[in-house]
């Protein structure tokens, strides 16, 4: 049901959170937006007036590397300057008393690290663009060396030393989904007895497969999107709001 009041929302979302066992957070854009990260999905995002760069065109290209890692580095102001919001640390809150073994995520910024998750705890489906790692040999590269390097060749990004292309470690249009990421996903969402999305419309695929999942196995949804979704109608609670004032009083103080 969609919460008439923001105040009564509140309220159902505190009992559900009180009473349930294990919680899986779902994130999207919306959770990251009062960090100053744009949406870039939304009408007027960046992949509305840019075509995004395909991973078969990296691949096969020297010039898409190199102006997606342009593009890569005109977004750091973004990416840089951004520090957890309220949901990120409410869930936070939440992952530290133990009622959140790991939370899903379909951004690439970070956040829930930064905000106190260990690494290992946060289930990335699109991966994370704060560092780079090598195609072939999988090394990991900080993203200052990899400027340093693009910089003092005059706009040309740095191969490994194995030979290999060197990328964000985020998945690209036409990249192949993280299979172990996918799994672990769909483990929280069988397991969990509340599924609370958070600032996802749960459109791009395969977000919307999981709420379905952790429904058929028995747990509450939660929907807190400023715009509606799909699934709103199973949910058993819907706070159509801003994400940061509707988690604000789980952060511990
Ligand atoms: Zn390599």
């Amino acid at each position: 049901m969609i919460a008439p009041d923001l105040e009564t929302g509140i309220d159902q979302l505190c009992d559900l959170v009180e009473g349930a066992r294990v919680i899986a957070p779902f994130t999207g854009a919306g959770i990251s937006t009062e960090c100053g990260i744009p949406d870039f999905r939304s009408p007027g995002g960046i992949w509305t007036m840019m075509r995004p760069i395909e991973f078969g065109d990296f691949l096969a290209s020297r010039e898409m590397r190199d102006e997606s890692w342009r593009r890569r580095f005109a977004m750091e102001e973004h990416f840089g300057a951004a520090k957890p919001g309220r949901g990120h640390l409410a869930i936070s809150s939440l992952y530290q008393a133990g009622k959140v073994p790991a939370v899903i995520t379909q951004n690439i910024d970070n956040l829930h690290q930064v905000s106190g998750i260990a690494a290992e705890h946060v289930v990335e489906l699109h991966g994370n663009t704060t560092f780079a790692t090598c195609l072939d040999c999988n090394r990991r590269y900080e993203l200052a060396w990899v400027r340093e390097q693009y910089e003092s060749s005059g706009g040309r990004s740095p191969d490994c030393a194995c030979g290999g292309y060197i990328k964000t470690a985020t998945v690209s249009f036409g990249q192949a989904m993280p299979e172990n990421q996918m799994k672990r996903a769909q483990e929280l969402a069988e397991t969990c007895d509340l599924f609370l999305v958070v600032g996802s419309s749960l459109v791009v695929w395969p977000a919307a497969g999981f709420p379905l999942l952790a429904k058929r196995n028995g747990a509450r949804l939660v929907i807190i999107n400023r715009d509606p979704t799909d699934f709103d109608e199973i949910a058993d609670l819907v706070i159509r709001h801003d994400i940061g004032t509707a988690l604000a009083q789980f952060i511990a103080q």
